[in-house]
């Protein structure tokens, strides 16, 4: 079997390659190869009845599949280049945002019509918070909702298939390099291509490893994001959410000149739990729809850890830091700001007593062991921080869930075209390193697709 591209992985990346290639060079035949199932084969099996919580599926249904780990989140694409990766590095600022830009315009032609684009741009809040020793990054943010989010992916689907070969349940085991393009092998076969996109987001994190390790292409690994996820009264965030939706604030530490910042808001969300390699988490949705929204906004608080020589392993120190709070909880926890001020655990009844019903069923417990002081002293002063420009923050009832941990990707050595020290193999998206959300993966297909159609 011979074929023109080869795409592994169909998330946001994979997805907006094949798409950008369909639609620019439809005569290219393309495959995608993907570890996890089609959109509609998509169900986790955690129903909070029967299944209470993670049964570690062979695929998990929220990670893996069409629509990569995006597919169930709350779909909201910043277009900016002050977080979400670092794509202007490899591709200059301007077209970075323009990528981003003509992804939107993509999604609002395939059912996000109507959805709601919001901006920091003029925005008097960046004034509010700087008076406060807070920044507020600059972004457009559209809001597609995880319903919304859902429909997009269903029709580019539908637009695909036809002209796309997709093969589900079929995770690519090995690359090797050819003198005239790559096989790619998986369980029971292998096809050769003349080029390659290498789109396996998070979840492929570790073979992602082995195959740098097989080709010799040098990675680095130095970063991850440790925190917890605050839920607390909508109201109290509303001036904020109603004119911003999502603000990315940023707090530097007095004690530590840390950054601590806030990440993924929910207004009117849940928390929900996140499977990494079966360690359990804690993440945020909301839906667009009015009858799923809840009285409570949620959002991580994260800070960054950087490690120098020797160190090298930042993934296992966040798996490390959630694995213990898997350990005392059974999963993820959760405890009133006012309970870990007082320096003792919360309980199921001063958790019902508090004011702030959670949406997510955690183990009361306690984050102070669990968190690094470091880490746990940065978000205490950051919702102090966050206190003077939302009063309430702080409040006693205020939930906090953890852990919250962003793993990155270590990052691979690639040129200006996203391309391997092997001419014809790139890496994109969140396995890349390079990215490390919905509207940068996505522009990062689209960037390649685009230098494969150039020649
Ligand atoms: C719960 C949740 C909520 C999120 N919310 C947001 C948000 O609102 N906004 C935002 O910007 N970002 C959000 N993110 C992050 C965002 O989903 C990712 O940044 C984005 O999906 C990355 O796209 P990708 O294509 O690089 O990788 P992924 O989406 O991870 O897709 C990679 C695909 O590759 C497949 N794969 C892996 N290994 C192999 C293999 N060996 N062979 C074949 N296939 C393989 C996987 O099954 C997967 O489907 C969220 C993430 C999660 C988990």
């Amino acid at each position: 079997m011979r074929t023109d591209v080869v795409i592994i992985g169909a998330g946001p990346g994979g997805i907006f390659s094949a798409y950008e290639l369909m639609k620019k060079a439809p005569n290219l035949k393309v495959k995608v190869f993907e570890a996890g199932n089609p959109l509609d084969k998509r169900k986790c099996p955690i129903d909070g009845d029967k299944v209470k919580s993670c049964i570690k599926c062979p695929t998990c249904a929220i990670m893996n599949g069409f629509g990569g780990a995006g597919a169930f989140s709350d779909g909201k694409y910043n277009i900016t280049n002050d977080f979400g990766g670092t794509l202007y590095q490899y591709i200059g600022k301007e077209k970075a945002l323009n990528l981003m830009k003509y992804v939107d315009d993509i999604n609002m032609t395939h059912g996000g019509e109507g959805t709601k684009m919001f901006s920091t741009a003029g925005s008097e809040f960046k004034k509010l918070c700087m008076q406060n020793k807070l920044t507020l990054l600059d972004a457009s943010v559209r809001h597609l909702g995880t319903d919304i989010n859902y429909v997009v992916l269903e029709n580019l689907y539908n637009e695909l298939k036809d002209h796309v070969e997709f093969h589900f349940r079929t995770p690519v085991t090995s690359i090797e390099k050819l003198d005239n393009g790559f096989k790619i092998n998986y369980d029971g076969g292998s096809v050769e291509a003349d080029k390659c996109i290498v789109s396996v987001g998070r979840s492929g994190s570790k073979w992602m490893e082995e195959v740098c390790n097989d080709l010799n292409i040098d990675t680095l690994s130095n970063r991850v994001d440790i925190g917890v996820r605050v839920e607390l009264p909508a109201a109290i965030f509303s001036h904020l959410t109603d004119a911003l939706y999502e603000s990315k604030i940023v707090y530097r530490t007095s004690k530590f000149e840390d950054a601590v910042r806030t990440f993924c808001m929910n207004p009117n969300g849940i928390v929900v739990n996140e499977n990494t390699n079966g360690i359990v988490t804690v993440n945020g949705h909301s839906f667009e729809d009015p009858t799923k929204k809840t009285e409570n906004t949620n959002f991580a608080l994260l800070v960054s850890k950087h490690f120098t020589a020797p160190f090298k392993d930042s993934n296992g120190y966040g798996e490390s830091i959630a694995r213990l709070s898997n350990m005392l909880g059974g999963g993820v926890i959760v405890q009133r700001f006012g309970d870990l001020e007082r320096g003792r655990r919360s309980n199921l009844k001063r958790i019902e007593e508090g004011t702030v019903r959670p949406t997510l069923d955690a183990t009361p417990g306690d984050l102070s062991l669990v968190l690094p002081k470091r880490i746990l002293d940065g978000i205490m002063e950051m919702i102090y921080a966050l206190d003077k420009i939302a009063p309430g923050t702080a409040n006693d009832d205020t939930l906090l869930y953890g852990v919250e941990v962003k793993f990155y990707n270590m990052e691979v050595k690639l040129d200006e075209n996203l391309e391997t020290i092997h001419k014809g193999l790139y890496i994109i998206g969140d396995g890349s390193g390079v990215t490390h959300s919905l509207s940068h993966a996505s522009a990062s297909g689209v960037y390649v697709a685009r230098k494969i159609i150039e020649g």
